[in-house]
Parts: C-alpha cells; structure tokens; sequence
C-alpha cells in the first residue's frame, strides 16, 4: 500500500520579524504579554521604524537570500495610515530590489475592513495573520478580547474578499475553554479555508490578568498532555482540509520561558503533536491491511518525529504490530507498507 506523509510541505520562505509590541491594541488581552513573548520593549512607532530601515539595510548590504517582512506584535492595520504606509512603502521598495519575497503582518479580526486591505494590499501587503483565538464568545469575553465570533468570521471573510493571504491563529485554553471548544474552534476555522494557522496553546506570563487568575487560584492553565493531544487531534484536522500549520507552541526563545508562570510549554511541543498526530494516520493503514504488517518504507521527512517524543509512540505502532524492526527509511516522498 502507497501513500503520502500527511503534512503538507513547509515552502514559507524565511521571516523577517518586525515587532511593534502593543501597537494599535484598543487594550491589554487578559493573558497577552508582548514584551515577554517579543523580547522588545513597547516603543515608539519612529524608534521601531528606524531600527527596521538599519535592519533591511544591514541584512542586504552583503546580498542575502530574499525574505519575507512579518509586522508582529500589535496590531498591525490599525496603526495609524501614516504608519502603516511607511512600513509597506520602506518593503516595497526593497521588493523592487528582489530581497524580499512578501510581507505579513499579524492583527485582529475586528481590525480589518475591505476599503482598508485594498489599500494596504495595493502597497503590497500580502498576508493578514488573524489573532482569532478562539470562536467562542463567553471565552472571548473573559479573555478581554473585545469583540465576538460573527466578527472574528466576518474578519476572516475580509482578508479573502482582499485578496489576500489568510492565516489564522487559535490560542485554546483560555479561561473556560475546553477541548470540546477547541474542535469546535478547529473544525469552524478549517471551514474558512485559510492558507495556513497557527496553534498556540494558552500560558500564563508573568504581570499579565491572567497571571492574577492563576495566582488567586481561579484559572487552571491545560496540562502539557491535554494540550498536545488536543493539537494533535487539532492537526489531524487540518491535514484532512490542506492545511498547513506553521507553528504549534511557544517559541522558546531566550527570556521567554523565565516570564512564564505555568502553563503547557515544551521546547520539542511540535514535534510531540505531530508524533501523536501521525499515529492514527499511519494506523488506519495498518489496519486495513487486516493482517500484521511487514515492513513500512517511510519517507526521512517524518523521521524525526515518527515514533514521538523520546519513542513515546512505539508502544502504541507496536500493539498494532508495527514494531520498530519493521520501519525503514528511504528518500521517495511516500510511505510503502507491506
Ligand atoms: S493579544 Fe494582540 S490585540 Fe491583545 S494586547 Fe496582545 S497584541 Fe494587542
């Protein structure tokens, strides 16, 4: 039996990461702590946009393969126009050069209208990332996050009409968020066909209203278990859709993790979920066979991740008879199972 790995090939090109921390935020999100997560302090727009000019010039005085130009860390359409038009214009000018390939930016749903994307993609602005979180609104609400879910859906449906890149971003285990929620979430946003999403699993850093919560005892953040699973089976979700996700987990940067009180963290966090991802995809195969297997040819692509974090996934291949002596790997890009 032949078939494809289930993750869709990664093609971004490399992200050139421009932080405007707190930047156009109507307010603080109860859990959000840009400074911790961005490793930049909240500065002025000229501070920021002068740093970005030495930066690009810096990257690009000894050539360099094109990037992509990715504004994080506030939000990013509704700084004021002026702003805004001189981030894209200063990009713009070295995509004329060929150095860089695109540009992105993060921001929230109920910060995007269709005559503003026009404008913004007309200065080539190609891919809004939305911080959605979560489509549930008594979970928005308690996040402080300010508007609803027809928003957050309309908001989506304005990055398309634009016609533009969209990438949505799912934070689950916000307080009163459950796994049941989480699906929900998924199968909502995998509906809305965006290009890519990214799955962040709720934290609690330092100085933020969350961290009041958890200190007082009157928020629980998910274990790291419940989390991965729930990626995971989130993950299986969008590999059935097309999707790509592009990142799954706290970065863990320097400084990062020492702002983080509790929460479901772990540097290998990807790569857990999609151990536990691949072992349904790879079993339903087995079983079909409807007779122990032989040998598996696997492709090198998900070697790494194949029997789970630490091999805590053979056990799991083993009781369906996959055991370890009868998986190879070869460099074709599909799987053979004999
Ligand atoms: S979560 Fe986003 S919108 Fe909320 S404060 Fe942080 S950067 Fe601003």
């Amino acid at each position: 039996m032949i078939f494809s790995p289930p993750l869709p090939h990664d093609v971004s090109p490399r992200i050139l990461p421009v932080f405007t921390p707190f930047a156009g935020c109507p307010n603080r999100c109860l859990y959000c702590a840009q400074q911790a997560q961005t490793g930049h302090a909240e500065q002025g727009l000229g501070i920021v946009f002068e740093q970005f000019e030495r930066d690009l010039e810096k990257r690009f005085a000894g050539g360099g393969s094109p990037v992509e130009l990715g504004f994080y860390g506030g939000t990013f359409t509704a700084l004021p126009e002026q702003w805004i038009e001189r981030f894209l214009l200063l990009a713009a000018r070295y995509r004329e050069q060929g150095m860089v390939c695109g540009v992105r930016c993060s921001t929230r749903p109920d910060a995007v209208s269709l005559p503003l994307l026009e404008r913004l993609k007309a200065l080539g602005l190609d891919t809004v990332e939305l911080g959605i979180q979560t489509f549930d609104d008594a979970v928005l609400s308690k996040s402080l996050r300010g508007y609803a879910k027809d928003v957050a859906i309309e908001g989506c449906r304005i990055v398309q009409d634009a016609g533009m890149t969209l990438g949505i971003q799912l934070l689950p285990g916000l307080p009163g968020h459950t796994t049941a929620m989480f699906r929900d979430d998924v199968a909502l946003a995998c509906s809305l066909e965006p290009a890519f999403m990214r799955l962040y699993p709720c934290v609690v850093f330092k100085g933020t209203g969350l961290a009041r919560l958890y200190e007082r005892g009157e928020y629980t953040p998910w274990s790291l278990g419940a989390a991965v699973d729930a990626c995971a089976e989130a993950l299986r979700q969008t590999w059935k859709h097309g999707i790509r996700v592009i990142r799954m987990g706290i970065a863990h940067d320097v400084g990062v993790t020492d702002q983080i009180l509790a929460g479901p963290m772990h540097p290998a966090f990807g790569s857990m979920v999609r151990g536990r991802a691949l072992v349904p995809y790879i079993l339903r195969r087995v079983d079909a066979l409807k007779r122990a297997p032989k040998l598996l040819m696997a492709p090198q692509s998900v070697r790494g991740e194949f029997w789970g974090y630490k091999g805590e996934c053979k056990s799991l291949y083993a009781a369906s008879g996959l055991t370890t002596d009868k998986v190879q790997w070869w460099n074709a890009p599909f799987f053979c199972l004999l």
